[in-house]
């Protein structure tokens, strides 16, 4: 495990459960815990980056790998075709609640407008 005290690593190494969607070498995708709709999926890098901030350059395949799953996960779940958004949130401005870089894939309903 990456750090033994991110809740995320801990799903992504089986501790504690979720509902997976997706896994490969590189990432792990599983059902948000308190979804605001129909379609709510956190797609995360195995690699514990706690976020945004902590983004390095050796890490950009990882940003490619997350878009490529989040097209995958969109058809898989069956939104891809009306659409839906991805939001990364990045710290206390952003209302960023678990340090370990994750980007949620948000749809199945018409999202509000407002992101702010
Ligand atoms: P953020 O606020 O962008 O950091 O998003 C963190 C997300 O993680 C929130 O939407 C939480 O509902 C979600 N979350 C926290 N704990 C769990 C968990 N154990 N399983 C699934 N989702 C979780």
């Amino acid at each position: 495990m990456n750090d033994p005290d991110c809740i995320f690593c801990k799903i992504i190494a089986g501790e504690i459960p979720s509902s997976k969607v997706y896994e490969d070498e590189t990432l792990f995708a599983f059902k948000d815990i308190q979804p605001v709709a129909p379609v709510h999926i956190l797609i995360v890098p195995k690699k514990h980056i706690p976020g945004v901030n902590e983004f390095s350059p050796e890490d950009e395949p990882i940003a490619g790998k997350l878009f490529s799953a989040a097209r995958k996960i969109a058809a898989d779940q069956g939104v891809a075709g009306d659409g839906y958004r991805l939001v990364v949130n990045t710290g206390k401005h952003g209302r960023q609640s678990v340090d370990h870089l994750h980007l949620h894939l948000i749809g199945g309903k018409r999202l509000e407008v407002s992101l702010g």
